[in-house]
């Protein structure tokens, strides 16, 4: 069984820089940010349906290696389905690299896929500092820190915020530098994403 795959960008030369890959884009999210520019995949009335199980199979076996470097497995949130190691085992079958995006919400489960050798470079949001995550999720900061305490240790992933206009102010922006020095050591890469203004979701979709 496969978590559900809302669709595919089928080639892609600049989601993951200096790879030409496939990006898969799963349903669902545990946060619910509101600069979010994928609503149709966080809001169950927005889903569409996801693609059957045997297309995805179809699609990821007919990516030739001579061709693509890998797969960016987005979403949504990947690591808020049990089943993620499935497709990404699909991934690491054709010989393919596999990049995930996450919100780093399932240590857990990224700790155990690094371990398995299913992700080869993990791109985790730090939204905001982590005193302030109550902004986006109900859940505990503390499993994002141990995301990032982890990819510091591994070594093989990124943390990446997109800088929202009156949210990302000098003060947070500060307390930002200062957490993340403190949690990583410094010893991850760490980039700044351009806001750009999200979708509008309709009253009553939340
Ligand atoms: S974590 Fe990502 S997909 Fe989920 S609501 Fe936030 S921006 Fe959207």
């Amino acid at each position: 069984m496969l978590p559900p795959v809302a669709g595919f960008v089928k080639l892609s030369l600049c989601d993951w820089p200096g790879h030409v890959a496939a990006v898969a884009f799963l349903q669902g999210c545990n946060f619910r940010c509101q600069w979010c520019h994928n609503p149709e995949l966080v809001y169950p009335k927005l889903f569409p349906i996801p693609l059957p199980d045997d297309e995805v199979e179809r699609f990821i076996s007919s990516l030739s290696p001579k061709v693509y470097d890998g797969v960016v497995v987005s979403g949504g949130e990947p690591t808020i389905h049990p089943t993620l190691p499935n497709l990404l085992l699909l991934v690491k079958q054709k010989g393919l690299k596999v990049r995930l995006d996450t919100n780093g919400s399932n240590p857990d489960l990224l700790e155990r896929l690094i371990a398995e050798s299913l992700v080869d470079e993990a791109a985790m949001d730090y939204k905001l500092p982590l005193d302030m995550y109550h902004m986006v999720s109900c859940g505990s900061p503390d499993a994002v820190r141990r995301s990032m305490e982890l990819l510091a240790e591994r070594g093989n992933g990124y943390l990446r915020t997109t800088l929202v206009p009156l949210l990302h102010t000098d003060e947070v922006m500060s307390c930002m530098r200062e957490e993340f020095q403190h949690i990583t050591g410094g010893r991850l890469k760490w980039v700044f994403q351009e806001y750009h203004q999200p979708k509008k979701v309709q009253p009553g979709t939340l």
